[in-house]
């Protein structure tokens, strides 16, 4: 047995569960059975002993949880790195184990300031069986994953972090054991997908044991490593026959009365002897990353800042608030300096990617965009920046350029020019051409989403709402108004329907409204021409008269009997004018010079003439059409209505109507405050609308 001794521990004299700050600790206040809990931690201690030298520090009566020293800090050769802990309640442990760890001659080194560190809870060391040591750290629930970065240039070493989602496997060492020649047992539940990647990268499947839920959950992981021998409060005769035939002795000590403050065998013991290989030879770079972001507008009313927090903690990075300005009226905007810190660089492109969709601005010093070839037709560069509706820029040389055909899902293609004569566009991956260079990453980029202003609740009930059959009226009447004003400056509101406009006897109004000069343009399928031309020459609609509401003999065949005429005539501009088609939707539209495009799908029967069968061609003559449009009225086709939304770009005034209230939330809900949507029978809405269209026009 060395002389040095190796473990440290702390007599539980004063233990007890007094606060709750984990989930184990819930209903568990004052609950502790003191003679229990000194009995295990007596045997445990003479276990450990009988292995290793056990030294022991005092406890102290206001302390409960002192005896959990594997948290006090993180030991490497002769120096203490003490904990910062994320609780207040446990902070006044900190100077009792750094004057211990002084007095017994570590070089007790400053504990990190404003970040949580729970030493070994969080971070256990591996020393053989990879190339360097590697420290395997975990974080977001107690520690963060700035400690790592900072562990990472303390102690120089190799930091691989690992992050914990579930409340309950709170520490690192509740769920990971990293056992000798490169081998790990650990419980895969208890990590996010990035991290179980990690460990798979790392450690080859047959050296990896995956420990299942009834072990985890009786802290089998909380385990201490000996040489070949692993302490533990529980282990199923399953694990301990794995871990047999891999040369470990598995002793099994219950400490099950020290878990109802969530902490069992390796909670209770602190390896101090951690210094076997030289380490730190060489610089070992971290490949955490962090940049900032700015936040401005109402931050804390629009729950803005919770929602950056949400966002960068599901994906796997953190936030933290380095400079907070709150408005002093609620008129007026906040302002906030966020410091976003990420595992990996693609993790953070791919976590302010999305914050900048939340309306959050990079603040760093600016970097031109990285631009890399496009090396096959219609295939991005893997690192691709992906665009959203909003409008966004480009820093080429240093420039700002404005991004070209703003719409979502798209890549931006960038043409050098002379001086500033440089040029950025939205494309879709299909029309990319070899050659071509493309933006990846999000360094260089800027996206202009508007921040919600108090002013923008003017109208309230049309912004960004859903409304509700009650507030169908209202809505009518506040979109009547503003489709005149867009009329009376000569702007452009495109239509977007499906066939449900006729069968639901909307088609007179829709007529009507294009009469008055409403619509300049209508997206739509095949059926609805169809539906509308058969309801023109047959009065029913897909063999319905519209009328009584009832089927008419014979009548299934009215529409392919109206395509057949179409088809005759040639299109269904020659059937309006050879006089065969003589009212409806779509000979309004001629009649009144509205473009239509018509967009094919697999249901459609005929088609028509005008249909467009090659979906490329169609969606080109879609987003052709919604071009310099002032607004876009969604009139139930989900279909059609979801095809233009994904290129529209923000800005552009969206109104949907649909009858159910999903599809109306999914469109309504681009994040843009221009969209509404109305809950409805689209029949009833065309009705009102064109009454109130009528009405302000008379
Ligand atoms: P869709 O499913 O995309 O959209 C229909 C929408 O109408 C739904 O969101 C639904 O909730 C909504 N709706 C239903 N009843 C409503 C009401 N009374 N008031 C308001 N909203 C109501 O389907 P689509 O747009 O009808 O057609 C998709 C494609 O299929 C188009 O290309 C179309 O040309 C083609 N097609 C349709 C028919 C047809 O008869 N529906 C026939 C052949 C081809």
């Amino acid at each position: 047995m060395s002389s040095r001794s190796q473990i440290l521990m702390c007599h539980p004299a004063h233990f007890d569960v007094q606060y709750v700050i984990n989930p184990w600790m819930e209903g568990h206040v004052g609950r502790v059975r003191k003679d229990v809990a000194l009995e295990q931690w007596d045997h445990l201690f003479s276990v450990v002993s009988q292995l290793v030298r056990v030294a022991v520090i005092e406890g102290s009566e206001d302390l409960p949880d002192m005896c959990f020293t594997a948290n006090a800090g993180f030991i490497l050769g002769n120096r203490f790195v003490p904990s910062t802990f994320r609780f207040y309640q446990r902070q006044p442990e900190i100077p009792l184990f750094s004057s211990w760890f002084d007095d017994a001659g570590f070089d007790v080194d400053d504990a990190m300031a404003d970040t949580p560190f729970e030493g070994e809870g969080d971070a256990l060391l591996q020393l053989d069986g990879n190339p360097t040591p590697v420290l395997w750290a975990g974080y977001s629930v107690r520690s963060s994953l700035e400690s790592h970065r900072e562990i990472n240039q303390r102690l120089q070493i190799d930091v691989v972090s690992l992050r914990l989602v579930d409340e309950r496997f709170y520490h690192l060492d509740t769920c990971f054991v990293p056992l000798g020649d490169g081998r790990v047992m650990y419980y895969p539940a208890a990590f996010d997908e990035m991290s179980l990647k990690q460990i798979r990268q790392r450690v080859p499947g047959d050296q990896r044991l995956e420990v299942g839920e009834s072990d985890a959950m009786r802290f089998a992981c909380n385990a201490l490593l000996l040489d070949h021998t692993l302490i533990t409060n529980h282990a199923s005769d399953r694990l301990i026959r794995q871990l047999s035939d891999w040369g470990y002795e598995t002793i099994v000590t219950p400490v099950d009365e020290f878990i109802l403050a969530g902490g069992a065998v390796k909670c209770l013991c602190l390896i101090i002897d951690q210094h076997a290989n030289p380490v730190g030879t060489g610089h070992v770079e971290s490949p955490i990353r962090s940049t900032h972001v700015e936040l401005h507008g109402h931050l804390l009313d629009s729950g803005l800042i919770n929602r950056i927090f949400d966002s960068t903690n599901d994906a796997g990075g953190e936030a933290k608030v380095e400079q907070l300005t709150i408005a002093q009226r609620h008129d007026q905007p906040s302002t906030a300096q966020l410091r976003i810190i990420a595992p990996s660089a693609d993790r953070l492109d791919m976590i302010i990617n999305r914050l900048m969709l939340l309306g959050a601005r990079p603040s760093d010093e600016p970097q031109d965009a990285r631009l890399e070839p496009v090396t096959k037709d219609g295939v991005a560069p893997n690192e691709f920046y992906s665009t959203t509706i909003y409008p966004t820029e480009v820093r080429c040389e240093g420039n700002w350029i404005p991004v070209d055909r703003q719409r979502m899902d798209a890549v931006i293609v960038v043409e050098m020019g002379h001086r500033d004569q440089s040029m950025a566009r939205c494309r879709l991956i299909r029309d990319l051409r070899i050659g071509q260079r493309i933006v990846c990453g999000v360094d260089g980029v800027r996206v202009n989403r508007p921040m919600a202003k108090l002013g923008d609740k003017e109208f309230s009930f049309m912004s960004a709402g859903v409304s509700t059959e009650r507030r169908v009226e209202l809505a009518v009447q506040e979109l009547a108004w503003e489709m005149r004003r867009i009329k009376n400056r000569g702007g452009r509101i495109v239509c977007v329907a499906g066939p449900v406009v006729v069968h639901t006897g909307g088609a007179a109004y829709l007529s009507q409204i294009i009469r008055l000069g409403y619509v300049q343009a209508l997206l739509t399928g095949n059926a609805l021409p169809v539906h509308d031309i058969e309801y023109n020459l047959f009065g029913t609609s897909l063999g319905v008269d519209l009328r009584r509401g009832v089927g008419v003999h014979g009548g299934h065949q009215h529409h392919i009997r109206a395509i057949n005429l179409v088809r005759g005539a040639g299109s269904i501009r020659e059937a309006v004018e050879q006089g065969l088609i003589t009212g409806g939707i779509m000979y309004e539209c001629v009649r009144n010079g509205v473009d239509y495009v018509l967009a094919g799908s697999i249901r459609d029967d005929g088609p028509l003439p005008d249909t467009f069968m090659d979906l490329t061609q169609a969606q080109a003559a879609y987003a052709a059409a919604i071009e310099k449009t002032d607004m876009i009225l969604m009139l139930a086709s989900m279909l059609h209505a979801i095809g233009t939304g994904n290129m529209t770009p923000a800005g552009v005034r969206l109104v949907c109507v649909d009858i159910t209230p999903s599809v109306v939330t999914k469109l309504a809900d681009r994040g843009s405050i221009e969209s509404t949507g109305i809950v409805t029978d689209v029949g009833l809405f065309l009705n009102l609308l064109a009454r109130r269209l009528s009405q302000s026009d008379a």
